[in-house]
């Protein structure tokens, strides 16, 4: 049943859209998800969950799956490939300002998969193979095109949420501008078995050198041993049809490894970097969210966590509409979300870019001594994970009336 005048119709079952419907149908608002593929892709993506995400996600009631199956990360480590290990910060210091002073480690297919249980234990409806193709809307309602294994169908809400990732039909369609800029280079991320651990990476580590930088994360892996993923920039020279192969990526790790060691590799994807920002967030009844909405490097592991924090503001603004019946709240939500996707999102992962890549020996030098200090700091070295898990950013937006 998806016609429904009080339906909250969302496209797309990625993080975003799923939290977002979880969200809603907790404040007992009718939900649909509309998800163009069979099932959730399971292609290595975000794994990392902040602490201000996890504060966020509590009220949803899946706190106990999230900690059973992520993995639980407590220090923060930054490597430079001549110095050796810099600085080890440590998130339990975020105690009392946030309920989880540690970041969890968890792949975004097994979070939808947790939110997918919850959604139908209320009832929701999440449709898989069914694609959005189209959209209008009038004062009243949005009507909704989709493709189905059986055919095609108008479906009929309240309000759309938009989020159907960064390619978003249904931006397009609005006609949204995507400022910003796409980046040249490509980036690989790997996965592989290899206990990186044994060289004494912490299970989150950003590794600064200014040709083959890296960001290595410890992922749990069911009962099996964890997963290792490296995310590297691709090296100049290396031709985009070989930049994935698994003998290029086992290579391109040998940096991190002991003399004589080897790595294994299990899977190699390619991926290109874009910073945009959707132009509005809010077209009349269509709200854009996540990917849709705002698209930018992975340095920093932001994306999924904005999105997710999109997902819990905009259920909170429709909530407020559904109860007073005026719609005001909405442009609030347009205002938060995108003021700070402008202001984050378009810098910080550029900024951490930026500081694994210095190439120049004595700002490299400066810089490594510049975190030494910061990490020597009490008061510098708080501020510095507020604003990297995100705290800052959630009570940014909260200000924004
Ligand atoms: C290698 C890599 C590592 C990353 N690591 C991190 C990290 O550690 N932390 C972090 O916060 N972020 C990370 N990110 C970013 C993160 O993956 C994205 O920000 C996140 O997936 C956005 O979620 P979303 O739900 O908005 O979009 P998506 O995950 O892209 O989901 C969109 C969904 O919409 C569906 N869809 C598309 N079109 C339609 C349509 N027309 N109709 C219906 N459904 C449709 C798609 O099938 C998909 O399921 C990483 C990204 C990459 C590439």
């Amino acid at each position: 049943m998806t016609t429904r005048n009080d339906m909250v119709l969302i496209a797309g079952g990625g993080p975003v859209g799923m939290s977002t419907a979880l969200a809603l149908a907790l404040k007992g608002i009718p939900v649909t998800v509309l998800e163009a593929a069979a099932t959730f892709a399971d292609d290595p993506r975000a794994s990392s969950i902040h602490p201000a995400t996890l504060d966020l996600l509590e009220p949803l009631g899946l706190e106990e799956e999230i900690m059973a199956l992520g993995h639980r990360v407590s220090t923060w480590q930054f490597w430079d490939r001549v110095e050796g290990p810099v600085v080890k910060l440590h998130l339990d210091e975020l105690e009392g300002l946030t309920n989880h002073p540690f970041r969890i480690q968890l792949e975004q297919h097994v979070l939808c998969g947790l939110i997918l249980k919850r959604l139908q234990a209320l009832g929701a409806e999440v449709r898989f193979e069914t694609r959005v193709t189209g959209v209008s809307q009038d004062d009243n309602r949005v009507q909704v095109e989709v493709e189905t294994p059986t055919g095609s169908e108008t479906l009929t809400g309240a309000y759309l949420v938009a989020a159907d990732g960064g390619r978003s039909t249904i931006r397009k369609a609005l006609d949204i501008p995507f400022e910003g800029y796409s980046l040249s280079e490509l980036f690989v991320v790997v996965t592989t078995l290899h206990d990186f651990s044994r060289y004494g990476y912490e299970d989150a580590c950003h590794f600064a050198d200014p040709d083959e930088w890296a960001t290595l994360f410890r992922v749990p892996n069911g009962k099996d041993r964890p997963f290792w993923r490296i995310s590297m920039p691709v090296l100049p020279g290396i031709p985009r049809e070989e930049a994935a192969r698994f003998d290029v990526c086992a290579d391109r790790l040998r940096i991190l490894l002991d003399e004589g060691d080897s790595v294994e590799i299990l899977h190699s994807n390619l991926y290109g970097v874009h910073q945009r920002v959707a132009a509005r967030f809010r077209e009349g009844r269509i709200l854009l969210a996540g990917d849709a909405a705002h698209v930018n490097g992975p340095t920093g592991a932001l994306g999924m966590n904005f999105g997710i924090q999109d997902a819990i503001f905009l259920a909170d603004q429709l909530a407020r509409v559904y109860e007073t019946g005026a719609d005001a709240a909405l442009d609030r939500y347009d205002r938060q979300r995108r003021t700070l996707a402008e202001a984050i999102l378009q810098t910080q992962p550029q900024r951490i870019k930026q500081r694994l890549e210095t190439r120049e020996p004595e700002e490299r030098r400066r810089r490594n001594e510049a975190l030494r200090q910061m990490g020597a700091d009490p008061a510098r070295r708080l501020e510095f994970l507020k604003e990297q898990c995100m705290l800052n950013s959630v009570q940014e937006a909260l200000a924004i009336a």
